[in-house]
């Protein structure tokens, strides 16, 4: 597993959090630009929303 999703997962462990990451992951596997990067928007979304902070990630 790439090291930023293990990081992004031990950094917010949540639900929904670990339900965009595994969306982000499929679509990354897929090589589907658009549905991963819409996954990682809505990520981020949350993060900001939800948990009230940036994912410290290069997103
Ligand atoms: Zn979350």
């Amino acid at each position: 597993m790439p090291e930023m999703f293990r990081e992004a997962k031990s950094a917010a462990e949540c639900a929904e959090c670990a339900r965009l990451l595994a969306v982000v992951e499929k679509a990354a596997r897929e090589y589907d630009r658009s549905a991963e990067t819409d996954a990682r928007v809505r990520l981020r979304r949350h993060a900001r929303a939800v948990h009230g902070r940036e994912l410290p990630l290069p997103w």
